[in-house]
Formats: C-alpha cells, sequence, structure tokens
C-alpha cells in the first residue's frame, strides 16, 4: 500500500513538472515559431477525393521532438493562454493559404479549431475577419470549428457568433459532436455548415446495430436542415462502406490520410489537382 502511494505521489510530481515545463516554454515557442501547422484532408464519399483538410497544431521542438495536442492543449487551457495559439495557427492558415494563392498553386478549405476560451473573447469575429481580410483570403476558404462545450452555456452567443462569422465569409463546424452533452435540438436555431461527429460513434459501427442506427439517423436529420456531415476518426474499409451507405458526406481518418506537414499536403495537393488555384477551389467549395 505504501509502495503505491509513493508511486502516484511520484507520477503526480513528473506531472505537475512536466506541465510547468510546457507553460514556461509557450511564449519562446511562439517566438522561434516551434508550433507547426499539420493538415488532415477531408475525403468526400461520393467522389473520393480530397475536398478540404483540417489545420492541427504540432509543437515541434529545437531538438526535433514533436509534441502533440493532447500534452499540450490542456495545459494551455488551464493557464488560459489557449487563444494565442489558435490565433497564431489561424494566421499560419492565412500566410500559407495567400502564399499558394500568389503562386498560382491549387488550394482547398481549410477547418481551423477555436477553444472555449478563444469563443468567449469578445473581440474574436473581429480579430478573425481583420486577419483573414490582411491576407486578402477568399470567401469560403476559411472554416471554424467549435467544439460542443462552447455552445453549452452561451447558445445565444454562438448562434450569434455563427451569423457574424458567415456574414466575414467563414463556414462554420460543430467538432467532437455527440463526446460531452450534444442535443440535436440545436440544429433548429443554429445555423452550422458541417457537424463532424466523434470517434467514438464509430468504434463498433460493425457490430453494434444501435451505433449504426444512432449514426444514421444524425446524418439523416441533420441533412434536412441543410447541414454536411463528416465522420472523424475512420481507420477501417469496413466503416467507409457502411457510412457510404448512410450517405455521410466526408470522411476523416487515418484510413485515407493522417495530418501530415505543410509542405507534404502541398504537395499532395500539386499532385492531385494539377490545375490551377482558382479551378481547384471551384471544384471543391465547403
Ligand atoms: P480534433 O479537432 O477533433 O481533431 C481530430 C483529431 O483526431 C486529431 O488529433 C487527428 O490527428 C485525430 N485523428 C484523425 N483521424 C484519426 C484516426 O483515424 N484515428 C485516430 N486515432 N485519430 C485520428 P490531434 O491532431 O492529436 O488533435 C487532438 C485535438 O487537439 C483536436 O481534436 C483539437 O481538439 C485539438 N487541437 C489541435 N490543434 C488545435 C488548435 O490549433 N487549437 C485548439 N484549440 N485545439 C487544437
Ligand atoms: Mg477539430
Ligand atoms: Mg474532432
Amino acid at each position: 500500500k505504501f509502495d503505491r502511494y509513493r508511486f502516484y505521489n511520484e507520477s503526480i510530481r513528473r506531472q505537475l513538472f512536466l506541465e510547468k515545463d510546457i507553460e514556461s516554454c509557450m511564449g519562446s515557442a511562439l517566438e522561434n515559431k516551434e508550433f507547426k501547422v499539420y493538415y488532415q484532408p477531408k475525403v468526400d464519399l461520393k467522389t473520393n477525393q480530397i475536398v478540404c483538410s483540417e489545420a492541427l497544431a504540432r509543437w515541434q521542438k529545437a531538438d526535433g521532438t514533436v509534441i502533440p495536442p493532447s500534452d499540450f492543449i490542456p495545459v494551455f487551457e488551464k493557464n488560459r493562454t489557449i487563444p494565442q495559439l489558435d490565433q497564431y495557427v489561424f494566421e499560419s492558415v492565412c500566410v500559407w493559404l495567400r502564399k499558394l494563392l500568389d503562386e498560382g498553386k491549387p488550394v482547398l478549405p481549410v477547418s481551423i479549431n477555436v477553444s472555449r476560451l478563444q469563443f468567449c473573447n469578445m473581440d474574436f469575429v473581429e480579430t478573425y475577419a481583420g486577419i483573414k481580410k490582411s491576407y486578402a483570403i477568399p470567401d469560403g476558404l476559411l472554416e471554424i470549428e467549435f467544439t460542443e462545450s462552447v455552445m453549452f452555456d452561451n447558445w445565444e452567443r454562438l448562434t450569434s457568433i455563427v451569423d457574424q462569422l458567415h456574414s466575414c465569409g467563414f463556414a462554420c463546424s460543430i467538432d467532437d459532436f455527440g463526446k460531452g452533452y450534444s442535443s440535436l435540438g440545436m440544429f433548429k436555431n443554429l445555423n452550422v455548415d458541417v457537424l463532424k461527429i466523434d470517434a467514438l460513434f464509430f468504434h463498433n459501427l460493425e457490430t453494434e446495430e444501435k451505433d449504426r442506427l444512432l449514426v444514421e439517423s444524425i446524418i439523416q436529420l441533420v441533412r434536412q436542415f441543410g447541414v454536411k456531415t463528416v465522420a472523424e476518426g475512420i481507420e477501417t474499409r469496413e466503416q467507409i462502406e457502411i457510412l457510404k451507405h448512410m450517405r455521410c458526406d466526408y470522411i476523416q481518418g487515418y484510413v485515407y490520410y493522417k495530418p501530415m506537414p505543410q509542405k507534404e499536403y502541398e504537395k499532395l495537393l500539386l499532385q492531385l489537382f494539377p490545375l490551377c488555384a482558382q479551378e481547384a477551389v471551384t471544384v471543391c467549395p465547403v
């Protein structure tokens, strides 16, 4: 018993040490551009083509080690610095899209995660719209992903923010639907474009009929509200076939692509769409 107590204590101490370390490095990491944006393509189930991607933050330390978001995001949320990272990722995406547009390379829409704290920031829409404008990013190329927890206690604000974002040329999605306290009732008033259904719904899709019924009902219901569906965390061909049958719109999962560095994604787009940027955008709008 005594041994166990000591072990528990030691692991907490190590965890706190790690958190302190991550916390103290954030400022310099931002300055030194140690945060990188990876891109994970989303594939249209009807055409099997990439239609857009999600921007995902990675922390690449000077020694080359890559820290996943699960290690640093909870720390930044706890010390309330996450909005800085969100904005950094957003601006990095704008910089990259501008570069591709200037070079006449193919571009597709990109979705960006926004934390609960960023959402609570009163200047949020103005700031993001300002950055979009300063890089002259065309409407329809940027999508903001809100986790379902944001609408929980501030439902009216979310509705108003989505409307404001729409008027500034952004698309909006609800991320991780089903992970927390989601309600399908929200689609009555909320004018979002995309619903991202959490991976947990798909783990037993092949074996559990109730899971299949649940997913199919969600997809069918929100389609009637004009909302597109993305299935997250898809890893098998069997899952793809089932989702195709259910008429899910897009797949984001390792079965197609893992998140990849910017350069790699850029190369992939060039291979798949050896056309000019404008054409690629019109082929696959959000
Ligand atoms: P998310 O926004 O739901 O992003 C999807 C996560 O699922 C990504 O994890 C992605 O790598 C992972 N994923 C995609 N397909 C598969 C699959 O087939 N199998 C498995 N096992 N995983 C899959 P990642 O990149 O580790 O990010 C985790 C979470 O961190 C994200 O979940 C998002 O909530 C958060 N995050 C990442 N970047 C940012 C950011 O810039 N700002 C904020 N606020 N949060 C971010
Ligand atoms: Mg997301
Ligand atoms: Mg998600």
